[in-house]
């Protein structure tokens, strides 16, 4: 007879080791709460517009091909990708913008003519990067499940112990003079939920991944994935269910037996979260939580975000499909989201426009807009505050892009900190999970298996690898290796 296991959650990690799950011969069956799958990567259709609700940024492709390729398939059995030129901008005030072009060579001579000199330094910055990317992607990612250090000592990372010991922000800042490439070097570890200056330089293969992989994006929004997922999943006989929230993990001594799940009880042999781990162990009785509330509140989460996804009834100028706006201090938004929590004084901010690639996304002429403010995660969240930084966001883009779009939004929807805690269950409301810093790296992040329900499991962006889409489809892979191992 087939293992059975119930999974929680239809977020990237969930629809991956649903995936590995079934191929080894499980009968799975997904749980989601909410109406749609695909969790933080939903998307929604309103007007005629189609919004991605959370990812937008396809960067490590390498990872989304290996999760196709374990399936006997390739991205392009679902989807068409194209790789964007220019990948985005970065704004740093009126007419002062760098766009960042596809290929490295072509980038070397966009920070040649910021500064001189910094597209040798930027060569051998990237080829650091390729090297540590291949170590970490290719050596360390899937072989990682974060239950011993032991993981991390290899002949390459102890070659690179310096890597570990120093941080980004530093490494950077000794390479480049220019305030505006070092912003630029500096964001891709946003990523990774933490500040650059808390980040082990190892991690800069995260700029490997900008620079030298570059920025892609599938045909009909990051949903895409999503469907993919389902499809392939679907096809192993995996079932997935809508609408239905786990409210208690019932135990029975140190086993887990079912869930309760819209006030009936559904049995199985494993259990898996792909929740917010936070929220899990709160499904389950005290004495059988791992983590107290204490261990959480030491933690360092990824920022939680203030969201607008809009619809304007025109096309608009001076823009590309992913743009940054750093116009104002990063160091202090920074600041205002990890050292001194608060609403953000000059908040920075990040805006798309999915609409100037994928036609089809907003009706003709019109275009479909997302934007982002990263803020600390468990700040007040109320419909003024949105409204106060709605309107300094506009006037932002309207002054710096030299266009007037305020008359022109059609559709306006918003999505704060209440938003991800009553959506998601998420802690604090934060949006990409717990940050990894050097503490929180590994083994030192909340585990895949449960120490205290043998056969109670969690993977996604709280857990290992950590936050991100990449990160949070390999963690599928590894959480479903380690059932299939540990077989309690
Ligand atoms: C606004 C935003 C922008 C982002 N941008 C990018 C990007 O550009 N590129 C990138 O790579 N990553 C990005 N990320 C991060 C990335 O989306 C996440 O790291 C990843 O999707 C998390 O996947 P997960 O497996 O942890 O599950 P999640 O997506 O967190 O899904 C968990 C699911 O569990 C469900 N659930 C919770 N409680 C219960 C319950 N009791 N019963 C049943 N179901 C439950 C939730 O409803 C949810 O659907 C972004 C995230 C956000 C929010």
């Amino acid at each position: 007879m087939k293992k059975s296991i119930s999974i929680l959650g239809s977020g990237f990690s969930s629809l991956s080791a649903a995936c590995y799950l079934a191929k080894m011969g499980y009968e799975v069956n997904v749980f989601e709460k909410n109406a749609e799958f695909g969790g933080r990567a939903r998307q929604f259709k309103e007007n005629g517009f189609t919004f991605d609700m959370g990812p937008s940024w396809y960067w490590m492709p390498d990872v989304f091909e290996k999760f196709f390729n374990d399936f006997g398939k390739k991205s392009t059995d679902f989807y068409n990708l194209k790789k964007l030129n220019p990948a985005y901008h970065v704004y740093f005030g009126e007419n002062d913008f760098i766009a960042i072009p596809d290929e490295l060579e072509k980038i070397c001579k966009v920070f040649e003519k910021e500064e001189k000199g910094s597209s040798v330094e930027l060569l051998k910055f990237i080829k650091m990067a390729k090297d540590n990317y291949k170590i970490a992607v290719k050596d360390m990612l899937y072989k990682m499940p974060g239950i011993s250090p032991l993981e991390l000592i290899t002949l390459d990372t102890t070659k690179r112990v310096g890597y570990f010991f120093t941080n980004i922000k530093k490494q950077v800042h000794k390479r480049f003079k220019n305030p505006k490439l070092r912003s630029i070097l500096e964001f891709p570890v946003l990523f990774l939920g933490a500040e650059s200056s808390n980040t082990p330089a190892f991690y800069n293969f995260m700029n490997y991944a900008d620079f030298g992989l570059g920025t892609w994006q599938p045909n009909n929004g990051f949903y895409d994935v999503v469907k993919a997922m389902i499809k392939i999943g679907e096809s192993l006989g995996v079932r997935y269910h809508n609408n239905s929230n786990v409210t208690q993990i019932i135990t029975k001594k140190k086993s887990a037996v079912g869930l309760m799940i819209n006030d009936k009880i559904v049995n199985s042999q494993y259990i898996l979260s792909g929740a917010d781990y936070n929220h899990t162990e709160t499904l389950l009785p005290k004495s059988q939580r791992q983590y107290s509330k204490k261990y959480w509140s030491s933690k360092i989460f990824a920022p939680s975000s203030l969201l607008f996804y809009l619809g304007f009834d025109k096309k608009l100028q001076n823009l590309a499909h992913h743009n940054l706006f750093f116009d104002t201090d990063f160091d202090l938004h920074s600041k205002e989201i990890y050292k001194d929590p608060k609403w953000p004084s000059k908040p920075l901010f990040y805006a798309n426009f999915t609409s100037m690639t994928n036609s089809h996304t907003a009706p003709e002429g019109c275009e479909n807009g997302f934007i982002l403010v990263p803020i600390a995660p468990g700040l007040e969240d109320t419909e003024d505050l949105r409204e106060k930084y709605y309107n300094i966001i506009i006037n932002r883009i309207e002054r710096i892009t030299k266009q007037k779009i305020k008359k022109n939004i059609i559709y306006k929807k918003s999505f704060c900190v209440n938003d991800f805690i009553s959506e998601y269950n998420s802690y604090k409301g934060n949006a990409y999970g717990l940050a990894n810093t050097l503490l929180q790296t590994s083994f030192l992040r909340p585990k895949l298996k449960s120490s205290k329900v043998k056969n109670l499991f969690f993977s996604g962006q709280l857990s290992v690898p950590g936050p991100g889409v990449p990160p949070s489809i390999v963690s599928g892979k590894l959480v479903a290796e380690l059932i299939e191992k540990t077989n309690p």
